[in-house]
């Protein structure tokens, strides 16, 4: 499937704390919006001929454009799916109804940045809270009785003001009737930059709450999450929740192969990504919709070869020591020309790793049900063993280390890795003490 984003607009009625294009559209006197004064169904055509067979329909607030029914309807035409993320102040009876006639129209994603008034309203403007959910309740109700395969979801941007809040989405989702939550880290830029937002400390505050999140939701079978995760942190909260909560996939970029980009001005590149000023990447060719004529023309042109040859180029220097580097992309290939940059993300679980792996290394445990444990090889045999002898984790370190001759870093990784496994499995206990599933 070949999607492209395409900022429809980039008109806003509102003036969100961390919009990402603010910089972009409302910042700046550049004049957007000119790819309608060209014929429309000459666009779309053109992209049905360029292979594109979805369409992401963004902003701005993509129903603030005259042109969305159109665009609609002439994707239907050309069988191009549609989905389309709105802030929905704008969804009412009559543009539910509009939205609801075209069969092409796969997804509706609402943007809510709190599970309450006071965390959504903080970030998104007054009363948008209140407004949005009755909307996305009429939406919903309106979508079960004339097109019950269309998926809504919320969309939410976690950031300081809303992550302790994270834990309290599946209740108002369960209320509404929405079943699709997706989570999406901030951008550092337009108004986030602008106000601040994203700093080195993002993810320490990002990633607890969202453990918590996972972990409320572990049962619950009419909640499904969202969210673009690399291995690494994918891995470490499956391992907190003692089981694959989140698929540990492949992760690899896709702008510029199956996803690309098209400002409300017809330009086409890689990535809406390509067009901020948060990093050194710089465009200096050309590519408008316009103007292409064949789909060579489009494939081969300088800028997606250009780009496509630094996504090939080599990683980061922290990635390389990755040990998921073989089915992780690494940074993003905007970032690549700067050497020291590193994926916070993953720094972060690093952080968070090592704290709760020293503090196994300390203690002491106990077997608590033998009949669920199942050894694999020889080492865990001797690492049991010697946990039912009383030793602390520590001292199973030191003795493996020199048995094995085994560097004591690979061993606490992989040791108090296993410890915590069976501890999540309920397996071993911590000696003389409650347990505390608080981790952090
Ligand atoms: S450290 Fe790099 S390679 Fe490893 S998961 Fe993170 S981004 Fe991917
Ligand atoms: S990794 Fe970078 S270039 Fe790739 S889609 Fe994400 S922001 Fe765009």
């Amino acid at each position: 499937m070949l999607t492209l984003l395409w900022d429809i607009t980039s008109k806003c009625n509102l003036k969100c704390l961390h919009c990402y294009n603010a910089s972009k559209y409302f910042f700046s006197n550049k004049k957007y919006d000119l790819i309608f004064n060209y014929d429309i169904e000459k666009i779309i055509q053109k992209l049905h001929y360029l292979s594109i067979n979805h369409l992401h329909l963004l902003g701005g607030e993509p129903l603030l454009s005259q042109n969305i029914f159109n665009i609609l309807k002439l994707s239907n035409k050309y069988e191009i799916f549609v989905s389309i993320n709105t802030n929905g102040t704008l969804l009412n009876s009559d543009t539910i109804s509009q939205l609801l006639k075209f069969s092409n129209l796969s997804q509706i994603i609402v943007s809510l940045d709190g599970p309450n008034e006071k965390a959504n309203d903080e970030i998104r403007g007054k009363n948008t809270f209140r407004r949005v959910t009755q909307n996305i309740r009429n939406l919903v109700l309106a979508a079960k009785n004339y097109r019950p395969d269309l998926i809504i979801a919320i969309n939410t941007v976690v950031s300081k003001h809303n992550a302790i809040h994270l834990k309290e989405f599946p209740e108002i989702m369960k209320e509404m009737g929405v079943k699709y939550l997706f989570i999406s880290s901030l951008y550092d830029c337009g108004s986030a930059r602008q106000n601040k937002m994203m700093d080195n400390k993002y993810f320490y505050n990002f990633i607890p709450h969202l453990v918590e999140l996972l972990r409320f939701i572990k049962n619950e079978k009419d909640i499904s999450i969202q969210l673009d995760t690399k291995p690494k942190l994918a891995t470490y909260i499956n391992r907190l929740l003692g089981r694959k909560v989140i698929k540990i996939e492949p992760f690899s970029c896709n702008a510029g192969e199956s996803l690309i980009f098209m400002d409300s001005n017809g330009f086409i590149y890689p990535c809406a990504s390509t067009t901020q000023p948060m990093h050194n990447y710089k465009i200096d060719f050309e590519l408008n919709i316009k103007n292409i004529k064949t789909c060579k023309e489009f494939s081969l042109n300088k800028i997606f070869k250009n780009f496509l040859k630094i996504k090939e180029s080599i990683h980061a220097t922290y990635c390389k020591k990755c040990e998921f580097i073989e089915i992780c992309s690494g940074i993003c290939p905007l970032y690549k020309s700067e050497s020291k940059f590193i994926p916070l993300e993953c720094q972060t679980v690093d952080f968070f790793q090592n704290k709760l792996f020293y503090s196994i290394l300390t203690k002491k445990y106990r077997i608590v049900n033998r009949k669920k444990y199942k050894i694999n090889n020889h080492v865990e045999r001797v690492i049991v063993d010697m946990i039912g002898q009383d030793y602390k984790v520590k001292e199973v370190v030191d003795m493996l280390s020199y048995d094995y001759k085994i560097g004591k870093d690979i061993l606490i990784k992989d040791i108090c890795g296993y410890i915590l496994d069976l501890v999540v499995e309920g397996i071993i206990i911590e000696k003389k003490e409650v347990i505390n599933n608080e981790i952090y």
